[in-house]
């Protein structure tokens, strides 16, 4: 079983068409593993708001990146993306929002779709 956190978005469900909160769930900064604050687990966090994880100058920092880019489509040094599960709390239905991270950041949603339609170039 692998540790994550949470990332809360407001966006256009593709399925209901409304305006809603949808929360993806993101293997990026999650261990088990923590600091005086709590174990970097289970945490939900806003699009701009940086992730808890060890501070740059430990040798952990860089496992902070999980994307599931299936091919080593080139990224940022310290950019990583994740297409993550989500679902729609007015119809129930599964999602998938494609998420873009930098410096243990969820910084932008990239693009929300039906789970059936998941992109190609992700893992599931
Ligand atoms: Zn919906």
């Amino acid at each position: 079983m692998s540790a994550y956190n949470w990332i809360q978005v407001r966006g256009h469900c593709p399925s209901c068409g409304g305006f809603a909160d949808l929360v993806a769930q993101t293997h990026m900064a999650s261990d088990y593993d923590g600091d005086e604050g709590g174990r970097f687990h289970d945490r939900s966090y806003q699009l701009g708001e940086r992730m808890n994880w060890w501070g740059r100058g430990d040798l952990r920092y860089g496992r902070w990146k999980e994307g599931n880019l299936v091919r080593s489509i080139k990224v940022e040094d310290d950019e990583d993306y994740e297409c993550c599960y989500s679902s729609c709390r007015v119809c129930q239905a599964s999602l998938y929002l494609v998420i873009c991270f930098k410096d243990c950041c969820p910084v932008k949603c990239l693009e929300i779709g039906k789970e059936e339609n998941w992109p190609s170039q992700y893992y599931k």
